[in-house]
């Protein structure tokens, strides 16, 4: 097996069009794994994990870009102020040895239904940016999952980066499994209140065969927010509102029956982590907390 080591973006984008079969690996979390145990054997890796400038990320303004190869370590260390959701995602992932060498590109390169990172993705409008020797594409998180493990990434294509807003408002990210660490998720959800465009996002995992976004509850919430004059008057959000978005959470998943739970239980929990994690977000927004 062939081990490409690239020094630059510039390298491992020649190298990807050189070596159509070679697989990429940033932390080889997701990857060793299924070689190790899935019988995987890729003719050549594509080792991203010595690209300058990919384990990094940059303040751009209203956004931020997050490189490829950070690591939930330095997520979780480094963007707590302008990505919370994805901090808490980053914790909730497997165990600091996991932490230190898996990176939220992996995440996407995998597309794992129950990725911890997707749900906050979908509910902060996040923008992916890929690239190959053809040119860079921009896509948006909400178009990227087509099916499981299956993304909108091209052959010739590599995740350089990530476009996520910085958050103007309180966000939330929770996950349900059988213990508290090293676990893969039974459901989880995000919900990232942007208040500067008075709207919510939400997302889904683990609850059906892509990531999901949770519309119609977003458009209801919308409205009631909007309605009842909510964002500017900041009023505490009525009991009925709350479940009633908790619903509708529930009623997008596509879940199935599995070794880890029943369809059933992955509805059941998804509403109430939804109903917490908006009645968290919005004492957070009554506290002009962000
Ligand atoms: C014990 C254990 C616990 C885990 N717990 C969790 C958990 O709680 N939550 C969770 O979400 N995940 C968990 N995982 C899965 C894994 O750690 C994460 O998905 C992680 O983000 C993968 O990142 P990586 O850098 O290690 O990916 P890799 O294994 O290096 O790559 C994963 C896939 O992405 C592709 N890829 C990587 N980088 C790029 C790129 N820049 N462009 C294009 N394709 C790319 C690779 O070709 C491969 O197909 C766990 C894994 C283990 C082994």
């Amino acid at each position: 097996m062939d081990d490409l080591r690239p020094r630059s973006w510039g390298e491992a984008l020649a190298m990807r069009a050189a070596h159509p079969d070679a697989l990429p690996v940033a932390g080889g979390t997701d990857l060793m794994p299924r070689m190790n145990l899935a019988g995987l054997r890729p003719t050549a890796l594509l080792d991203l994990s010595r690209v300058p400038d990919l384990a990094g990320w940059e303040d751009r303004s209203a956004w931020l870009w997050i490189g490829a190869a950070m690591t939930y370590t330095a997520m979780l260390a480094e963007l707590g102020e302008h990505a919370p959701a994805l901090a808490a995602a980053s914790r909730a992932v497997g165990s600091p040895q996991i932490r230190n060498r898996g990176t939220i590109g992996g995440n996407l390169g995998t597309a794992s239904p129950a990725g911890d990172c997707h749900p906050v993705l979908l509910a902060t409008r996040a923008t992916i940016e890929v690239e190959s020797p053809r040119g860079q594409r921009l896509i948006p998180a909400r178009e990227f999952y087509l099916g499981p493990r299956r993304n909108a990434l091209a052959p010739d294509e590599l995740i350089r980066g990530l476009l996520v807003p910085k958050a103007t408002g309180p966000q939330q990210f929770s996950k349900v499994g059988v213990r508290n660490a090293m676990v893969i998720a039974v459901s989880s959800f995000a919900v990232a209140l942007h208040r500067d465009e008075r709207r919510v996002g939400t997302g889904i995992g683990s609850a059906g065969p892509t990531p999901l976004v949770a519309g119609a509850a977003e458009r209801y919430l919308n409205a009631e927010l909007t309605a009842g004059d909510y964002w500017d008057r900041k009023r505490p959000l009525p009991g009925p509102i709350t479940s009633r978005f908790a619903e509708l959470v529930s009623a997008a998943a596509e879940p199935i029956d599995d070794l880890r739970a029943t369809a059933g239980y992955r509805r059941h929990s998804l509403g109430v982590l939804a109903s917490r994690a908006l009645r968290w977000c919005w004492t957070d927004y009554l506290k002009g907390h962000r």
